[in-house]
């Protein structure tokens, strides 16, 4: 299995490479086709599988695509909110999704991530929001803040990811989740990763994931 026949651009591709990765790991060849064609997947995986390419590069397709579409290009200037959202159980995890974004990203032009995790000032997070962004990398208790203040536009999310959705929920973020995908668009692609769907997880995928989602095991 190589990373040529995953469906990816060669932007993406290239990165890929640049990072020094010579083929897909098991969790990547699996979920990277069904997520480039837009399916919800639950996928069954721990840390270090190389999870966190296997949604990142599909995000960022979906943002190089959206620049070469002139049907989807927002005018200059306006807040728009990202049209990717992947939510974390931790601030440290947050910060090491943004950092995967920016590398396997890097040839995406003009691409703008933010992240919003709770222990920081509220004003530079505040700043970000109201510029222009594709990827908004968040903690759920602090982009709840931002959303009842309505600071956090997240109308336009073409794409949710729960990275450790097992851990959000064992630090009581349900609720908080439940009420972040309330506010975002139906017609959403959503990706729920986690180590066991066992309980509460599964109960959640059963909610939130369309019916015909995809098992990655
Ligand atoms: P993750 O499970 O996403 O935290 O990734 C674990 C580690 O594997 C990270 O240091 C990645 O840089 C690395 N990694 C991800 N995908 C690959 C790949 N296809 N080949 C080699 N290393 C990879």
């Amino acid at each position: 299995m190589s990373f040529d026949t995953l469906g990816l651009l060669p932007a993406i591709l290239k990165s890929v490479l640049a990072a020094g990765y010579e083929n897909p790991t098991e969790v990547q060849a699996q979920t990277i086709p069904p997520a480039l064609e837009g399916r919800d997947l639950r996928v069954c995986s721990n840390t270090g599988s190389g999870k966190t390419a296997a949604f990142v590069l599909p995000a960022l397709q979906r943002v190089l695509n959206a620049r070469a579409d002139p049907a989807q290009r927002r005018p200059k200037g306006q807040a728009f909110g990202p049209r990717v959202l992947v939510l974390t159980p931790t601030r440290e995890l947050a910060i090491q999704v943004a950092k995967a974004a920016e590398v396997y990203g890097q040839d995406v032009p003009g691409l703008k991530i933010a992240t919003v995790v709770g222990g920081v000032p509220y004003g530079a997070q505040l700043a970000a929001l109201r510029k222009p962004l594709d990827l908004l990398i968040a903690t759920p208790g602090r982009l709840i803040d931002h959303l009842e203040s309505g600071k956090a536009i997240l109308g336009h999310v073409e794409m949710l990811v729960l990275d450790e959705a097992d851990r959000m929920l064992d630090m009581g973020f349900i609720e908080d989740i439940e009420r972040i995908a309330a506010a975002l668009p139906q017609s959403r692609q959503t990706v729920m990763v986690s180590a066991t769907f066992a309980g509460q997880v599964g109960r959640l995928a059963d909610q939130i994931l369309r019916d015909d989602a995809q098992r990655i095991e």
